[in-house]
């Protein structure tokens, strides 16, 4: 099975390094015309420019609404519209329940969630036009079954969840598809933080026995984007070694 997304164009937030630049190599090996999202525009360009000559890079921080709605904008007009969209960008502030501040609670919310909120909204209008969109938002296990020391990223990987599958009923009828991908432990700078012995522990709970790579994250996302996808909505794929069964 071959997939071609040829003709195409997408937007992978937060796309400089890690999960997101996995998936932008993906697509763009699949055919596809991509934007690179980062917070600073030299990584962004830099990026696009390793990724594909069609690449192109863009500033945004998914935090900020206003710069959301202006980089679908910027990117519809450099790609004469846009297909894909895949909501990747996404931060931790972890800390115990009490020791979690607002300002934390807050950064996450807005940057994982309110961020994807933005760009789907902003995003949908053409997709519903051309009576063809591909959302893929990438949410966590987390979401799913929660974790100590995280209650603010879990709630935001959750409402992405529900975010989405609100998305995917409403936008059905104009084959427009909204889909979440929830990553378990992935090797990316976000967990290379850990400690040898918590990643030890860690990939004991894991029945394949290894934390993921971006590669294994990236193939789903270019399937789900494609046209083999086309009878698929409102779902949870999750990719994590089987942790979560
Ligand atoms: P990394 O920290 O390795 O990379 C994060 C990416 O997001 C970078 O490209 C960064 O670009 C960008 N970014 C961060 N904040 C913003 C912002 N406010 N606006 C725009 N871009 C931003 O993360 P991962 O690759 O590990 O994670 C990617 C996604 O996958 C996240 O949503 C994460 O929650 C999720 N995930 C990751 C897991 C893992 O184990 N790694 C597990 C489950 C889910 P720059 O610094 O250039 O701005």
């Amino acid at each position: 099975m071959n997939v071609d997304l040829t003709g195409k164009s997408a937007l992978v937030t937060g796309s400089t390094r890690g999960i997101g630049r996995a998936i932008a190599e993906a697509l763009a090996g699949c055919g596809a015309r991509v934007g690179v999202v980062g917070r600073d525009a030299g990584r962004a360009a830099e990026a696009a420019a390793a990724i594909s000559p069609h690449a192109v890079g863009f500033a945004c921080d998914v935090a900020d609404t206003g710069s959301v709605t202006a980089l679908v904008e910027s990117a519809e007009r450099a790609f004469g519209g846009l297909d894909i969209l895949v909501n990747n960008a996404g931060i931790t502030r972890d800390n115990v329940l009490f020791r979690l501040k607002d300002d934390d609670w807050d950064a996450v919310l807005d940057a994982n969630l309110r961020g994807a909120f933005a760009s789907i909204r902003a995003a949908a209008r053409g997709m519903m036009k051309r009576r063809w969109g591909r959302i893929i938002n990438i949410a966590s296990v987390v979401g799913l079954v929660g974790n100590k020391g995280q209650a603010n990223y879990a709630a935001s990987k959750a409402g992405l969840i529900g975010l989405t599958k609100s998305v995917a009923k409403e936008l059905a009828s104009r084959n427009v598809l909204a889909n979440v991908v929830a990553p378990g432990f992935i090797e990316t700078d976000m967990t290379a933080a850990m400690a040898p012995e918590a990643r030890a522990a860690l990939s004991q709970q894991i029945p394949l026995e290894r934390l993921g790579t971006p590669g294994d994250i990236a193939g789903l996302v270019a399937f789900l984007a494609s046209d083999h996808a086309a009878y698929i909505t409102g779902q949870v794929f999750v990719v994590d070694g089987g942790m979560v069964m």
